[in-house]
């Protein structure tokens, strides 16, 4: 691999320590890379070349900013196969996964120079004082840049994008599992005409520490991560210390409603992908599948059938359907919620046994009559299990969707609209997805309640999280 330092400033470099650590190869557990480690010095540098070059980079016209936004799409969508290749190596995604994610990735710079020019305001006279109410948008700061190994690529150019459509400066922390991919993405990001210092890369393998340390550096004014429920509350604390602007996209426990009259290829096809899109390991995947008792058996049969027929490989295999795992922790964790859910009363209808031999496979599973008490209906499963439970009526099905600490997504199924939307409506979820199973879209807020976040990333809102408010009184 050819990109394995630390970024900052426009160069390469060892950083401070020297140190170094793994990135394995999931399909093969093979070491794909050794990655530099980045330490408080260079997280201090890191910050330094941020501020620098945010100066001038906030001081460009919002059209300037825009175009070098546009050439970066341009470039990544050119490039998307090398991109796609980096996610499977490193993260173990089958192939069209890979690329799917890759062209996602890439829209954000699409979206973000659409939205770069339309950084609105608004002028209106007070009601009492007859003074103008004038209100306008600022760069917030500069933004530290947290992400998960999941989406390598678009969970950082959801951030990257927008914060540099606002005028922001960043330092970007990738996932220890997956730096590759965005370390590849600098010279790609330099040739569209991103200054240097504008936007730096530190992986490490000392996270906690070095995140905390750039949450204490007063010019920081922002945080962005996307990752689990129980880091994002550490970061949340952290950045009450400065009282930092955070962006939360956190864990997800996705229902799927499907009710007696969806229509049975819909619910399929869109089970199968809010379920298997990345193998399960998703905040959007589908984790508790409820069917209408009436329709339970002939969908399990239908969604069994798709489930078995799926090719497990390597996922640089173009044939291959679903890839390993991230990792044998995360592999394990499957496994045992699926040992956990027979030995409550769930059965198995297709997959379920852990393959021997190298990489972290696990097969595509289908579980039915899994019960309330099963560990995977409280947790989210990240990986191919599909556990369907049935329901009698809509009042139960919605209280036991909502019954969750978590508030990302819903999917619901349905061909009676008027129903539908009344359901839609009453789910305590950021985001529904009406007869489809896929929400992601660059142009939509994305985002969750409760304990799956605070703040959009994408559509309109995902700038304005990294701008500022600011209102002006004004008379003349
Ligand atoms: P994670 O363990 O929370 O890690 C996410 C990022 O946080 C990684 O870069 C990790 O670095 C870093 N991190 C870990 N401990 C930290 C600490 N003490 N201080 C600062 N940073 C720290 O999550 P994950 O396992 O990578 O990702 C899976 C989770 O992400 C799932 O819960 C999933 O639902 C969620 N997710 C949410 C969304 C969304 O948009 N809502 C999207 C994708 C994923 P290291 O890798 O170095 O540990």
């Amino acid at each position: 691999m050819k990109f394995t330092d630390l970024y900052i400033n426009g160069s390469w470099t060892k950083g401070a320590s020297g140190e170094r650590f793994d990135v394995i190869n999931p399909a093969t557990e093979e070491v794909l890379a050794s990655v530099a480690s980045a330490d408080i010095a260079d997280a201090d540098a890191a910050l330094d070349a941020a501020e620098a070059a945010m100066k001038g980079w906030a001081a460009r016209t919002p059209r300037e900013r825009s175009e070098v936004l546009r050439k970066a799409w341009e470039l990544m969508t050119a490039r998307r196969d090398e991109f796609a290749h980096y996610m499977t190596l490193e993260n173990g995604k089958a192939g069209a996964d890979a690329k799917g994610e890759a062209t996602y990735a890439a829209e954000f710079f699409r979206w973000f120079a659409e939205e770069a020019v339309r950084a609105d305001g608004m002028m209106t006279h007070a009601p009492a004082s007859g003074a103008r109410i004038m209100v306008q948008h600022k760069p917030a700061g500069l933004a530290v840049l947290v992400t998960p190994w999941n989406y390598p690529a678009a969970m950082g150019t959801r951030k990257i994008a927008p914060a540099l459509a606002a005028g922001c400066g960043v330092v970007i922390k990738p996932a220890s599992e997956t730096p590759l991919t965005m370390l590849a993405l600098m010279p790609l990001l330099e040739e569209a005409g991103v200054p240097p210092g504008l936007v730096n890369v530190l992986p490490s393998s000392k996270t906690g520490s070095l995140v905390d340390h750039m949450l204490h550096d007063p010019r920081v004014r922002v945080v962005s991560f996307t990752g689990s429920t129980g880091v994002g509350q550490k970061l949340l604390k952290s950045a009450a210390n400065q009282v930092l602007k955070p962006a939360m996209e956190l864990g997800g426990n996705a229902p799927v409603v499907v009710f007696e009259d969806a229509d049975m290829d819909t619910a399929i096809e869109g089970t199968m992908l809010a379920k298997m899109r990345n193998l399960g390991e998703a905040c959007t995947a589908a984790n508790r599948i409820y069917v209408h008792e009436s329709i339970a058996d002939e969908f399990t049969k239908r969604l069994t059938e798709r489930m078995s027929a799926l090719k497990v490989g390597d996922g640089t295999d173009p044939s291959v359907d679903v890839g390993p795992l991230v990792n044998v922790d995360t592999r394990d964790k499957v496994a045992e919620f699926v040992a956990d859910a027979v030995k409550k009363g769930a059965k198995i209808e297709c997959g379920g046994t852990t393959p021997d031999g190298k990489g972290f496979y696990y097969p595509p599973t289908v579980l039915s009559n899994v019960p309330e008490n099963a560990e995977c209906v409280r947790d989210e499963i990240f990986g191919p299990v599909a556990a369907i439970q049935t329901f009698k009526d809509q009042e139960e099905v919605i209280a036991r969707a909502n019954d969750t600490e978590y508030g990302l997504v819903a999917y619901v199924f349905s061909e009676d609209f008027k129903r539908a939307l009344q359901v839609c409506e009453r789910l305590d979820y950021g985001m529904v997805g009406l007869n489809r199973g896929l929400v992601s879209d660059p142009a939509a807020p994305f985002g969750g309640m409760k304990q799956s976040g605070l703040g959009r990333e994408g559509g309109h809102e995902g700038m304005l999280e990294f701008m500022e408010t600011q209102y002006i009184s004004a008379s003349w």
